[in-house]
């Protein structure tokens, strides 16, 4: 499979008033195409500020980001963010389709309107394209926000803590949704999350960050096959296994960038 990201070093430093603060330091990992990559590390360890830096957002103090191979240096042009706050990442005074057509101006008219209600139907909202996003409940903004980033179709999908911010039923819906369409449109998807169990259910592999300043602790295969499913899938072994190994690296214990194999 060929590299589509590589990170190679990074680390950033933010210069405040009370000085300066290292939340990322020396962060070094690749991502290949079709993979999704989950990110996972406790609140403040430097998570947002690890996809800002890849999405340029953030000139990292240190370090180099490449996407297929290209240094990466302002925002990538095929590159798209979903972020945790859905009620800021919507325009309020646009309607859905309109919203998610945004990002797609530079295309024709009849290509923008068929990307966006493909998009839209791919996430369940093929009836919605006309309200407004303040009609909508909070996990069917952050569906129209994944269309949004799916309508652009993107080399990479970052996400930052996407369904960190809705009720656990629509957070397993919005989970599944996300694999289907991963699987459907073979997007590779780079995801951080401070949840442990999120980031064994969705990853192909799991990176492990320390607290801050963050670095890659351990990077880990997950076993779990293509078809997940809520309920089998978190009572599996294999699951069981892995998010223990998880949880016991964030709290410290023994390092590694082995993969698990049983
Ligand atoms: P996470 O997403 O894992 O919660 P962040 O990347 O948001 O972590 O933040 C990592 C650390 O960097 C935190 O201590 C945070 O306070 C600090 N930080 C984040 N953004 C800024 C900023 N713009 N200026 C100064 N410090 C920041
Ligand atoms: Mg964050």
């Amino acid at each position: 499979m060929t590299t589509m990201l590589e990170v190679d070093g990074l680390g950033h430093t933010y210069q405040g008033k009370d000085g300066a603060h290292t939340a990322i330091d020396g962060l070094s990992f690749t991502v290949r195409a079709g993979e999704l990559v989950c990110v996972v590390g406790p609140s403040g360890c430097g998570k947002s500020t690890l996809l800002r830096t890849i999405a340029g957002l953030v000139r990292p103090s240190r370090g180099t980001v490449s996407l297929h191979g290209n240094r990466v240096d302002g925002v990538p042009a095929d590159l798209a963010v979903v972020f945790q706050d859905y009620s800021r990442s919507l325009f309020p005074w646009l309607t859905v389709a309109r919203n998610v057509e945004f990002p797609l101006r530079g295309l024709a008219k009849a290509e923008r309107v068929a990307r966006a209600r493909d998009a839209l139907a791919a996430v369940g909202l093929d009836q919605a394209g006309r309200k407004y996003p303040w009609q909508l409940s909070g996990g069917m903004q952050q569906r129209v926000a994944i269309a949004r980033a799916l309508a652009y179709r993107p080399a990479l999908l970052l996400m930052d803590e996407p369904f960190a911010s809705v009720d656990a039923q629509t957070r397993f819906e919005l989970e599944d949704l996300l694999l289907r369409v991963r699987r459907e449109q073979d997007t590779t998807v780079l995801l951080v999350t401070h949840d442990i169990d999120e980031s064994v259910y969705l990853g192909d592999r799991v990176l492990v960050l320390s607290k801050s300043p963050a670095t890659v602790v351990a990077d880990l295969d997950v076993h779990l096959g293509g078809a997940r499913d809520q309920i089998t899938t978190r009572a599996s072994e294999e699951f069981v296994e892995l998010r223990a190994r998880v949880a016991g690296l964030l709290q410290g214990k023994q390092a590694t960038r082995q993969p698990v194999h049983k």
